[in-house]
């Protein structure tokens, strides 16, 4: 598919999960923003505002607030601002946000503590049903809606190292599926995208990462490794109306590396 200029021309988008240029969120962010989409951004603690808010500005975002998705009073606050900026109306979530504690990212599965398991599931799968939820009313006021969010293989198979944060990922995919079954009644969409390994923030602290990198290299029917615009490609499809028939589904940009057995 060849990205139209005008794709989401009209369309209203609130993304989560820009930390900075590498971040998958951006390259999710950037393709909406060549479509002609407007959007407002929320980044997690003062460390990153300054990126964030650099990158919104290139794209003349509307606004740029904080959220910790961990917060539910933070989750409404954001909401009604969005709502004040868009009239009421959402037609886009790009929901890109996951946390799972370093310490929990190497070693044994087994030995994950109660608090840090939660902790994973919490900012990594809930926050998804949370946003959802928030987002429903101006989804539904605006006629419809699309969500994406950000899966990995981890969490339909083992992959050493990836640990508490594959139970995270698939609680996640379990909640697009409910979640699809739900919204599908107000014509709102909910879908993810299942990346290969791309270098980001997050990604550096998957004990073993340039591992999981090669292995891809060597095993994935391409041969290559993927980028965050790749990702972008695929969401901005699940998010535009040519996927408005597509919910409750996976996209897989891993270079085939999911089809193989070996
Ligand atoms: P990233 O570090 O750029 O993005 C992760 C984001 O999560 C950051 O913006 C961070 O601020 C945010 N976040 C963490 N805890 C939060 C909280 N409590 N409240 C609000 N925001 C919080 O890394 P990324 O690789 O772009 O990750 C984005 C998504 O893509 C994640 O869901 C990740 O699991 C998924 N993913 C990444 C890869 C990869 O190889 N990089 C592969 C598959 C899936």
């Amino acid at each position: 598919m060849v990205q139209s200029a005008s794709m989401f021309e009209g369309k209203r988008g609130l993304v989560l999960g820009v930390a900075n240029k590498r971040s998958i969120a951006w390259g999710i962010a950037r393709r909406l923003a060549e479509g002609g989409a407007q959007l407002a951004f929320t980044y997690q603690g003062e460390r990153i505002e300054q990126n964030v808010r650099e990158l919104a500005a290139g794209v003349s975002s509307p606004l740029v607030t904080e959220l910790d998705v961990r917060d539910d009073a933070a989750v409404e606050r954001v909401f009604s601002e969005v709502a004040d900026t868009f009239g009421g109306e959402l037609d886009i979530l790009v929901h890109s946000v996951a946390f799972a504690a370093a310490e929990d990212l190497e070693g044994r599965f087994t030995d994950t503590p109660r608090d840090r398991f939660w902790l994973a599931v919490d900012v990594s799968a809930y926050s998804l049903v949370a946003t959802a939820r928030a987002a429903e009313p101006l989804m539904e006021t605006a006629g419809g809606g699309a969500i994406v969010t950000m899966t990995y293989l981890g969490g339909e198979r083992a992959v050493p190292h990836y640990n508490v944060m594959g139970v995270a990922k698939a609680t996640l995919d379990a909640s697009v599926r409910y979640l699809a079954w739900d919204l599908g009644q107000k014509n709102i969409r909910v879908n993810a995208v299942s990346a290969g390994p791309v270098r980001t923030l997050a990604a550096r602290s998957i004990a073993g990462f340039p591992t999981m990198e090669s292995i891809v290299e060597e095993r994935a029917p391409l041969h290559r490794h993927i980028a965050a615009d790749d990702v972008g490609a695929a969401a901005a499809y699940l998010l535009s109306d040519d996927a408005r028939n597509v919910t409750g589904t996976t996209l897989y940009v891993d270079s085939g590396y999911h089809a193989m057995g070996m």
